[in-house]
């Protein structure tokens, strides 16, 4: 395994003068890192954000990508176009998607696909939520999503970042303990090993409620890689307190 992998997920948050301040801090802080980072904007600021990390090691990523390649899909973004961005990761399936936007476990391995395609890394983002949890459904979930995206990527599936998100920990305060993301994440690790001969190139991230004081309880863990932050990565000083708990 490569270097631990923490990407922020600023959802629908920002403005030009914000991100500017956001990632001048951010990437001031990297010289003290050795983890890999990375931000996933909204689409708008793309351009903006490419600029502003250009010459460092902060990448740049999207939140989405539309599964259709071109054409007349008006709102949609193809993966083509993230990358004339420099977009190096695109989160695929958030839960947030998955339940406002409807997406299914099909749609979500066909982004997966496109982002491939295009030279970007799919973070495939798969979790449970809480009456799933409490039904004991939890392992039955994230596996069902993950084979949906081994099933239409095939080997390819060495090169994407699987996130486990439970759905109940997201910008909700409530964190998997160190041992919930732990059982999950060596579940998935294993669904990894049997569909690919280079499990290690997949990093597979928590991502629910992590922040400066939890991170390192939930990165010490042996199968998890890194982390998916939402709330936490939108001030400097809390990602980069997480990406200095990823370099330990
Ligand atoms: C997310 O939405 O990917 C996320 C992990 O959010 P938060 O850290 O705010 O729970």
């Amino acid at each position: 395994m490569s270097q631990p992998l923490i990407v922020g997920n600023w959802k629908m948050n920002g403005s030009l003068a914000a991100n500017v301040e956001l990632v001048q801090a951010v990437v001031a802080g990297l010289p003290r890192v050795t983890a890999r980072a990375a931000v996933c904007v909204p689409t708008p600021y793309l351009a903006q954000v490419q600029a502003l990390v250009a010459g460092s090691a902060l990448c740049l990523g999207a939140q989405d990508v539309s599964v259709q390649q071109s054409g007349a899909y008006t709102g949609e973004v193809s993966a083509d176009m993230l990358r004339e961005f420099g977009v190096r990761y695109c989160i695929v399936g958030h839960s947030e998607r998955r339940q406002y936007h409807r997406e299914s476990e099909v749609e979500v391995a066909l982004k997966a696909k496109r982002a491939l395609s295009a030279g970007i890394t799919p973070i495939v983002c798969v979790g449970e939520s809480l009456a799933q949890r409490q039904a004991g459904e939890t392992e039955a979930v994230v596996k069902r999503q993950l084979a949906a995206v081994i099933h239409e990527n095939g080997h390819c599936i060495s090169e994407i970042v699987v996130a486990y998100e439970p759905v109940w920990a997201i910008g909700t305060g409530q964190t998997a303990t160190p041992d919930q993301a732990q059982q999950v994440h060596a579940v998935l690790r294993s669904q990894i090993r049997a569909a690919t001969a280079h499990p290690e190139r997949v990093a597979l991230l928590y991502g629910g409620s992590m922040n400066a004081a939890n991170a390192d309880e939930l990165l010490a863990q042996p199968d998890v890689d890194g982390g998916l932050i939402g709330g936490a990565a939108l001030k400097a000083a809390d990602f980069l307190t997480i990406l200095r708990a990823a370099s330990r």
